[in-house]
């Protein structure tokens, strides 16, 4: 339960929305509820995923469906023609962790499920109707940012990714851990760039984790999902 230990809506709320359910008030009592984050008119934001959703055929996970809101350059949606939808990079002005926030809380406030027996695909519940239409406003808490740790002089050979040193450090404990299984130096898992450029875009699909320049096939199927992990519980913590 990734969202719940990250939530920014009322607790009570967040453990009905796994089961489907709308709270009509939040509870009041909990800590976010005594302590919460500011808010703002999330409208057109949360607009922009639910049609996402629904135009993916409501067959994908949050990875695919932020993809597709960023406008994503992978495989993936290009072998899937997903770059034809009107919703591909309408929302390429936030990041994925930004997108993967608001869309937890739309689940937590009951207008998207997560199918966790399938996939984790991601289904509209009817809810969202009027706030799709345009008939209701919605406003949720604003994301809390990380801040983003400008590379320090002298590291050039890491590119030019305005990277997140925390995820950085996290994702060269990955690779050292694999090199000492494998008995193999950590560059010949992946480069110190490929890590800054992992650490920069935060790719939480296979697809957008092959776009970052030195992840092929090959190492992606051998590494591939020790990476993923990694990212996907920074993302979503
Ligand atoms: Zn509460």
């Amino acid at each position: 339960m990734v969202g719940f230990a990250e939530a920014q809506s009322c607790r009570r709320r967040v453990l009905l929305g796994y089961f489907g359910e709308r709270l009509g008030e939040d509870c009041g009592n909990c800590d976010i509820c005594l302590n919460p984050p500011e808010r703002y008119d999330a409208t057109v934001d949360a607009q922009k995923a639910l049609s996402c959703v629904y135009r993916t055929g409501q067959r994908f996970g949050i990875g695919h469906v932020v993809d597709v809101l960023r406008g994503a350059r992978s495989e993936r949606i290009r072998e899937l023609g997903h770059a034809r939808l009107s919703t591909y990079g309408i929302g390429s002005g936030r990041s994925a962790e930004e997108w993967t926030g608001l869309i937890r809380q739309l689940i937590h406030h009951g207008y998207l499920v997560q199918d966790v027996a399938r996939y984790s695909v991601l289904t509209l519940i009817e809810a969202a109707r009027p706030l799709l239409r345009g008939e209701e406003h919605l406003e949720l808490a604003r994301p809390r940012l990380r801040v983003k740790v400008q590379q320090k002089k002298g590291r050039a050979k890491l590119g030019d990714f305005d990277y997140d040193e925390v995820l950085f450090e996290r994702l060269r404990a990955v690779r050292r851990r694999l090199a000492d299984a494998e008995g193999v130096p950590p560059f010949a898992i992946f480069a110190d760039a490929a890590l800054a450029e992992m650490a920069a875009v935060m790719p939480t699909s296979e697809a957008a984790l092959l776009a970052v320049s030195g992840v092929g096939r090959h190492k992606l199927r051998r590494f591939g999902s020790e990476f993923l992990d990694e990212i996907v519980s920074f993302v979503g913590r």
